[in-house]
């Protein structure tokens, strides 16, 4: 059976390497970006170029009428989907709660937590065995902040990573009796360009002692696990979470 996945936000970071990782094991992707074009088409040439299969759908997840269009260009080029990986992740300029706007609050819980239930719903309307779908696997990427609660920098954040534990505690229930495994990778502090939007670019490297293996991680290292809890060897874990952070 053809495989294909929709891995959200993969223009860059963890997404990016998960998406490049499951086109390496056979996946026809879908790549997703919201603004940064230029990156997402350099990932599908360099995909395609290597003899894979992917096309790149711009789309803002946190809004349904785009979610709806992004799952019908999956359905029209590549073929019915059979993996998700929820991956989009925003955080903003660390502060305290005291100086947290309501505007920011729904920025952070639009993207970080609603459009994991959209883009859920989408493929579980296409996977489910009880409305004629063949079965699949979601993996959403949550955070260790989900955790500690990350006080005094961003626990908006945290909070949002909260909510995506816990829906994939009820949605794993929820759909197990209709051939859908639903799953939750937690990295710790990883390589990316996320910690330039909290204002610390250097998060990474000035936290690496705090890590148990003293030092960060790299984003392929976390698509390793989203891969596993993709594959069949996985094939009876669902509800479970994996934790890339390089110790707890
Ligand atoms: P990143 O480098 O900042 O990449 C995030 C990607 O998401 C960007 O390519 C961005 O695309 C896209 N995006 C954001 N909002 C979007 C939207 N509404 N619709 C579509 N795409 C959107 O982040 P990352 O570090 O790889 O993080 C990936 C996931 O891992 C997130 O869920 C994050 O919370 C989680 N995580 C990361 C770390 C870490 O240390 N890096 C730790 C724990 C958890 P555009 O630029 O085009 O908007």
């Amino acid at each position: 059976m053809k495989e294909v996945l929709l891995v959200t936000g993969s223009g860059r970071g963890i997404g990016a390497a998960t998406a490049l990782l499951a086109s390496q094991r056979g996946y026809a992707v879908c790549i997703n970006y919201r603004s940064d074009a230029g990156a997402a088409e350099a990932l599908r040439e360099r995909i395609v170029t290597a003899g894979g299969e992917a096309i790149a759908v711009q789309a803002d997840v946190a809004v349904e009428a785009d979610v709806q269009r992004l799952f019908a260009t999956i359905d029209a080029q590549l073929g019915p989907i059979t993996a998700l990986v929820n991956n989009v992740g925003v955080l903003e300029k660390q502060c305290k709660l005291t100086e947290m706007s309501v505007e920011r609050l729904h920025r952070v819980f639009t993207t970080n937590v609603i459009s994991y239930f959209l883009c859920c719903k989408e493929a579980v309307l296409r996977m489910s065995t009880a409305r004629g779908g063949q079965g699949g696997r979601i993996v959403n990427v949550s955070s260790g902040a989900s955790r500690v609660g990350s006080p005094n920098v961003y626990i908006d954040y945290a909070a949002s990573k909260g909510a995506v534990d816990t829906l994939t505690l009820g949605l794993s229930k929820e759909v197990a009796a209709e051939g859908i495994r639903v799953n939750c990778v937690r990295p710790g502090l990883i390589y990316t360009e996320i910690h330039a939007s909290g204002g610390d670019p250097g998060r990474v490297e000035r936290m690496a002692a705090t890590v148990p293996m003293q030092r960060g991680g790299q984003p392929e290292e976390v698509a390793e696990a989203i891969l596993w809890l993709l594959s069949p060897q996985s094939s009876y874990v669902s509800g479970a979470f994996i934790d890339a952070a390089g110790a707890r």
